[in-house]
């Protein structure tokens, strides 16, 4: 049988001219050679340790090109690969190492110290250091071991990485997934995506994300692309680098970041064929005035740490539009349902449950059975925790508000974003969506706070364009008569800015505990 390594399924699509090249920084060239190379010498590094099967490789490193490697690596030796934010401080990784005790920790060389105390108590045999020009001790350790490395053969099911969610509330969760998982879901954006080897990626995403990571490197390696590889979004080298590729993919502030600079233009942006836009929702506007402004349709897709990607809006024309608002189709492969509070499908334009199921879902959640049993259905669906709808917008009459084909799915919130007032349900992205729309806003967050009478009351917190002002008053006034009076916020904060974590998500958590007294 074929190996179902992951990287040695990847490596069948790499460049066949080996020492073109594979990742472009501002500094240097790494072709794909060089791919091969440093990753077997990782590779040997980790074999040498004698580490049990299946032990963790943590990595909390700034991105490089070697940090890529390293995943490579852990992967070619049949290691578990867990990648850690880096704005993560000292309380949060202590949480991440005694859970998932991993046998080896790489970290930035400024955090060594107390990582290795840290390391050393949870039962870490080796740390390592990783900087961001790729110098510290992983590379002095493995500069003498051999450049061939064979790449060990594993099962589909075996365990390639672990990501850990990005835990805006609760307890974080480790999502284990496999060989299968990853390469499934590489294998269907590689051909829906349209991806060649004539590729560019302009790659500013961090990697220790399902975006960065496995959407987009999987993407630009299974291709045999070359990736611009930049450490984080940056307007001057995006603006610099842009006109010489064909693929960006960023969460929705990139967008935003791109068009508040004049310089970027339509001619800039002449040579890409493909913007993707997740992990948080793109608002219409944005989508709007980056097709005005460039000539291009921002594709927008939805997926998750446990899942790698479930639906993208399509990329060929032929199949439909792009749908602002809307994540788009389940991807070949993929079956994704939206269901009542029993579990059962509903049609469009109801508002219900997302629950999926392919060979893309993960196994369940590191050492928390019970908690993976809770999420999933006895015939094997995910809940994944979001609240969605197919089809188009209906007002509460049942009314058409926006026709949109049945088939393409909205993500209208989370499901622990739902808010219960005096018994009555209401899912947040409904309220955005309206207050979005009136003059004068950029966009909403819409959240619950504790209430007396009501268990809990409806507040929105708005984003004002610069220089407008837009009054609470008119706003309930205007919902009104658009909405169900128990869906009329009590209160509007007007501010600046909403606070969003690395991944552009707002963070309902903050503005709970900020407005907790507004109830
Ligand atoms: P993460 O595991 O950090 O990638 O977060 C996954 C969550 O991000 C999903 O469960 C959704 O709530 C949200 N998400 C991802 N993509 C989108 C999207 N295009 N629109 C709305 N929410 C999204």
């Amino acid at each position: 049988m074929a190996n179902a390594n992951l990287y040695a399924l990847l490596q069948a699509g790499f460049a066949a001219d080996r020492d073109s090249t594979a990742i472009e920084t501002p500094a240097r060239h790494y072709s794909w050679n060089d791919i091969e190379r440093i990753s077997a010498c990782y590779a040997n590094l980790l074999e040498s340790l004698r580490l049990p099967a299946g032990a963790r490789v943590a990595v909390q490193v700034e991105k490089s090109p070697e940090a890529l490697m390293l995943y490579l690596a852990t992967l070619r030796a049949g290691f578990v690969y867990l990648p850690l934010n880096t704005a993560y401080r000292e309380a949060e990784i202590e949480y991440f190492l005694r859970d998932a005790e991993p046998s080896v920790v790489v970290c930035s060389p400024a955090n060594l110290s107390w990582v290795s105390e840290l390391a050393g108590r949870c039962g870490a045999s080796q740390v390592y250091t990783l900087d961001e020009h790729g110098a510290g001790t992983l590379d002095e350790a493995s500069a003498d071991e051999d450049e061939r490395f064979e790449t060990v053969a594993s099962q589909p099911d075996d365990l390639a990485a672990i990501l850990y969610t990005s835990g805006t509330t609760g307890r974080s969760k480790g999502a284990m997934l496999s060989h299968r998982n990853l390469y499934s879901n590489a294998q269907v954006l590689n051909s829906y995506w349209g991806w060649t080897g004539d590729d560019v990626l302009l790659h500013m995403l961090p990697i220790f994300h399902v975006h960065g990571l496995f959407v987009g490197a999987h993407g630009a390696l299974l291709a045999g692309a070359r990736m611009i590889w930049l450490p984080k979004l940056d307007i001057e080298q995006a603006l610099h680098y842009l006109p010489r590729c064909t693929v960006m993919m960023g969460v929705p502030t990139y967008y935003v970041r791109l068009l508040a600079e004049p310089r970027f233009t339509r001619e800039l942006c002449a040579g890409m064929r493909l913007f993707v836009s997740g992990s948080a929702p793109l608002l219409a506007d944005t989508f709007n005035a980056f097709r005005e402004r460039t000539g291009h349709t921002i594709l927008e897709r939805y997926g998750m740490s446990e899942t790698v990607m479930l639906t993208s809006n399509p990329y060929d024309e032929s199949e439909g539009p792009r749908i602002a608002g809307t994540v788009g189709r389940p991807l070949p492969g993929v079956q994704v349902r939206v269901v009542n509070d029993d579990d059962i499908p509903l049609g469009p334009g109801l508002i219900g449950k997302v629950q999926v199921r392919g060979p893309n879902v993960f196994s369940g959640y590191w050492r928390m059975p019970e908690k993976t049993r809770e999420e999933f259905t006895a015939d094997g669906w995910f809940r994944t925790g979001d609240v969605g709808r197919w089809g188009s917008i209906l007002d509460d009459d049942g009314q058409v508000i926006q026709a949109i084909p049945d088939h393409y799915l909205s993500i209208v919130g989370r499901s622990k974003d739902l808010i219960i007032t005096g018994g009555f349900n209401v899912y947040p992205k409904e309220i955005e969506s309206f207050i979005d729309e009136l003059p004068g806003v950029v966009e909403s967050a819409v959240i619950g706070v504790p209430h007396a009478d009501f268990g809990e009351a409806v507040v929105a917190v708005v984003v004002a364009e610069p220089g407008r002002t837009v009054d609470p008053q008119a706003v309930q006034a205007s919902l009104k008569r658009q909405i169900a009076n128990f869906k009329v916020p009590k209160h509007i904060v007007v501010v600046d800015q909403l606070p969003r974590n690395t991944m552009g998500k707002v963070q309902k958590n903050v503005l709970r505990e900020t407005y907790a007294s507004l109830g």
